[in-house]
């Protein structure tokens, strides 16, 4: 996925599912991605629920079980989803980040022997469902049922944050729970913030990350297909790169050595034919 015009695309250039909320504020230039749940039982419920008029609230993205995606804001306007908020000497979130809601109905009630959800009483499958504390709970708090995400849903995620996370340069991945710590407690235990920020943050380590090729892969002048195969390309098999730049799928390597024949070549390839070497 890539951004044009503060609108999500597919590599491709094809248009995400858009339906503009009325709930958007002033221009804004992120720094920060919140994560959430919608506590709802569907991605349409909750798309519509910021489509209407008397909500008064939205995300820039909705996130279904499935994986697919609306967006609802442009990523340089707010969207009303944080609340009151903060974080360091940041206060009002809305007006620094960009909000991603994840359908999942959170935290869940045993009622009737039953998984619950308190605010739709729909019941929830044991498969469904994660049973932990949260991080914010006062120690002695007993567990709770976590409504799961699916890993169409995690997927989803870190694509769109790869690609908010390079237009933007944003600076961290928070949960909802992080910025309102006392009233929210979204994305919630089931929710593995911890390697979603490392694999949306880590890129920025001082070594460069040290990938194998997997196939014959072209390395082109930029990001994408129709960009020029450069001289010296295709690599062959195995051959060792150092990634210097992401742009969602699509990677800028610098590759190791000389390869048939040329030195130090640099450009841009298809992340999906690249294997991490080591841990
Ligand atoms: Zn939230």
């Amino acid at each position: 996925m890539k951004i044009r015009n503060h609108r999500l695309i597919r590599d491709d250039g094809s248009a995400l599912a858009y339906l503009a909320s009325p709930h958007a504020g002033r221009s804004i230039s992120p720094r920060f991605l919140v994560l959430h749940y919608t506590a709802g039982s569907s991605a349409g419920g909750t798309v519509a629920w910021f489509c209407s008029p008397a909500s008064r609230v939205s995300a820039h993205l909705v996130i279904a079980r499935d994986g697919s995606v609306t967006q609802l804001v442009p990523f340089n306007r707010e969207a009303w989803h944080a609340g009151q908020s903060r974080w360091g000497s940041l206060s009002g979130l809305n007006h620094h980040s960009i909000g991603i809601e994840l359908d999942n109905a959170g935290c869940l009630i045993r009622s009737g022997g039953k998984w619950v959800s308190p605010l739709s009483r729909r019941s929830y499958p044991e498969s469904e469902v994660t049973v932990a504390c949260h991080r914010n709970d006062p120690p002695g708090t007993p567990p709770c049922g976590w409504h799961a995400y699916t890993p169409e849903q995690i997927e989803a995620t870190l694509e769109c944050g790869m690609a908010l996370v390079d237009q933007y340069g944003l600076a961290d991945v928070l949960g909802h729970d992080d910025i309102a710590p006392g009233r929210k407690r979204d994305p919630g235990p089931d929710f593995p913030l911890e390697s979603v920020r490392a694999r949306l943050l880590g890129r920025r380590d001082d070594h460069p990350e040290r990938y194998r090729t997997t196939a014959r892969l072209y390395v082109r002048s930029g990001p994408g297909p129709e960009c020029a195969a450069l001289p010296g390309t295709p690599l062959p098999p195995a051959t060792v790169v150092e990634v210097l730049a992401k742009r969602g799928l699509w990677w800028e390597v610098d590759v190791v050595g000389e390869v048939n024949g040329v030195m130090d070549l640099v450009g841009w390839c298809h992340s999906k034919y690249l294997e991490a070497i080591g841990g």
